[in-house]
C-alpha cells in the first residue's frame, strides 16, 4: 500500500446493510456494517421502507466507526464513492443523499458507484488486481447476474440475469416453506448438510436447448419444492427436511455453476468471480471448485463478509476509479447541477455499460 494513495470512504445502502468501508491503494482499513436483517424477518424478505429508516438511523454512527476502526478523519479523505444502483430506492437514497452531504462538508469528490460493477472490485481488496477479462457470477437476495467484465470501471456486459426470483430470495422462500427463520439460506445450507441431494431431482430452470443461455429462473423451482411438500403432506407423510433442503440447493448449484462456466468457456475467459451473499453457499463453492479445475478455470470467491453488501466494496469500486485518470468524474459537481444532468451522468459512470 502507497501511504500518498488516496483514502477511499464507501457507502453502501442497496438493500438492508448500511455499509461503510475505508479504502487506501487497494488495502482495507475498515469495514463496518449494520444490518437490518432482523427488522425484515417477521415479514419474511426485505421491506424497502424498514430499511431506508434502518440506514437513515445507522448512518452517521456507521460512518463514524469506520473512520475510528481506520485511524483517520472525515477530513483526510479524499474522494467519496457510495452506492447509486442497481437496488432498492428509498435505500439508495439515504446513501446518496449522506454522501452528498459528507462530500460536501470535506469538499472533496463524489463517485456513484454501480453496485454490481462493486461486488466484483471487492475481490481485488482480498486476492489483488482482477484479471481482466473475467466473468461475474453475482447472486444475492436480490440479483443473479452473469457479467462479462472487461474493465471493471467501464466495460462491463451484462451476458444474463434472473427472469424472476434471485437465487437467495428462492433461498429465503423455500426456507420459509421448510419452517426456518429469514434470512434462509444459511439454514438450508446446514439442514442440507444431513440431506441428500439426489432424493428429489427438482427441475433445472433455463436449461433447455432453446433456453437463453445465460438467464435464470429460479420460481418454478420454488413452485414445484412447495408442490412436492404439499402433496407429502396431504398424503399424511413426513417431509424429510434435509433431503428436500439438499436437493433444492443441488438443483440453484448445479445450474448456477454450468451457466457460469459455459460463459467462460465461450468468451474464452480463465478466471470466474463469485460474489453477493449466496456465494456463502457450500454446496455452490464445492460444486463451482470442481467445476472450474476440470475446464482449468481460475476460480475468485471473496470471503463470506466481502461477498454479502458492504461499504468496502463501494470503496473498492471508488478507489479504481480515481486511480482511472482517464475517467475522473466528479460526481460532487452535481451538488449544483439539476435532475437531468444527474441521471445522465448517473446512467454514463456508474463504472457499469452493458453493450445490449
Ligand atoms: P441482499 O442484501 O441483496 O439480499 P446479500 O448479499 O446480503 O444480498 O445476500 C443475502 C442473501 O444471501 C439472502 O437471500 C440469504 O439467504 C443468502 N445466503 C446467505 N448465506 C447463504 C448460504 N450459505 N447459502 C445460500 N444462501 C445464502
Ligand atoms: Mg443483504
Amino acid at each position: 500500500m502507497r501511504a500518498d494513495s488516496p483514502l477511499v470512504l464507501g457507502i453502501e445502502t442497496s438493500c438492508d446493510e448500511t455499509g461503510v468501508g475505508i479504502v487506501r491503494g487497494g488495502a482495507l482499513l475498515s469495514d463496518v456494517v449494520s444490518s437490518s436483517v432482523e427488522a425484515h424477518a417477521r415479514f419474511g424478505g426485505v421491506v424497502p421502507e424498514v430499511a431506508s429508516r434502518a440506514h437513515l438511523e445507522a448512518m452517521v454512527p456507521t460512518v463514524s466507526r469506520a473512520l475510528d476502526q481506520a485511524g483517520v478523519r472525515l477530513r483526510d479523505v479524499d474522494a467519496i464513492a457510495v452506492t447509486a444502483g442497481p437496488g432498492l430506492t428509498s435505500a439508495l437514497l439515504v446513501g446518496v443523499a449522506d454522501a452528498k452531504a459528507y462530500a460536501l462538508a470535506v469538499d472533496k469528490p463524489l463517485y456513484g458507484v454501480n453496485h454490481l460493477a462493486a461486488h466484483v472490485a471487492v475481490d481485488c481488496l482480498e486476492h489483488g488486481p482482477l484479471p481482466e477479462p473475467c466473468i461475474a457470477l453475482l447472486v444475492s437476495g436480490g440479483h443473479s447476474s452473469l457479467l462479462l467484465v472487461e474493465s471493471v470501471t467501464d466495460d462491463i456486459t451484462a451476458l444474463g440475469a434472473t427472469i424472476d426470483d434471485a437465487a437467495g430470495e428462492a433461498f429465503d422462500k423455500v426456507a420459509r416453506l421448510l419452517g426456518m427463520p429469514f434470512p434462509g439460506g444459511p439454514h438450508i445450507d446446514r439442514v442440507a448438510r444431513d440431506g441428500d441431494a439426489g432424493a428429489v431431482s427438482f427441475p433445472r430452470g433455463l436449461t433447455g436447448p432453446r433456453d437463453a443461455p445465460y438467464d435464470f429462473s429460479f420460481s418454478g423451482l420454488k413452485t414445484a419444492v412447495a408442490r412436492w411438500v404439499e402433496t407429502r403432506r396431504r398424503a399424511g407423510q413426513d417431509v424429510p427436511v434435509a433431503d428436500v433442503a439438499a436437493s433444492f440447493q443441488e438443483a440453484v448449484a448445479d445450474v448456477l455453476t454450468a451457466k457460469a462456466v459455459r460463459a467462460c468457456r465461450t468468451a474464452g475467459v480463465d478466471t470466474l468471480l463469485i460474489g453477493g451473499g449466496v456465494a456463502a453457499n457450500s454446496r455452490l463453492r464445492a460444486l463451482a471448485d470442481q467445476r472450474c479445475a476440470a475446464v482449468g478455470v481460475r476460480l475468485r470467491v471473496p470471503r463470506a463478509s466481502l461477498c454479502t453488501d458492504n461499504g468496502a466494496m463501494a470503496a473498492a469500486l471508488g478507489s479504481l476509479l480515481v486511480a482511472d485518470d482517464g475517467r475522473q468524474v466528479l460526481i460532487g459537481l452535481l451538488l449544483l447541477a439539476g435532475a437531468e444532468q444527474e441521471e445522465s451522468v448517473t446512467a454514463t459512470y456508474l463504472g457499469y455499460s452493458p453493450r445490449g
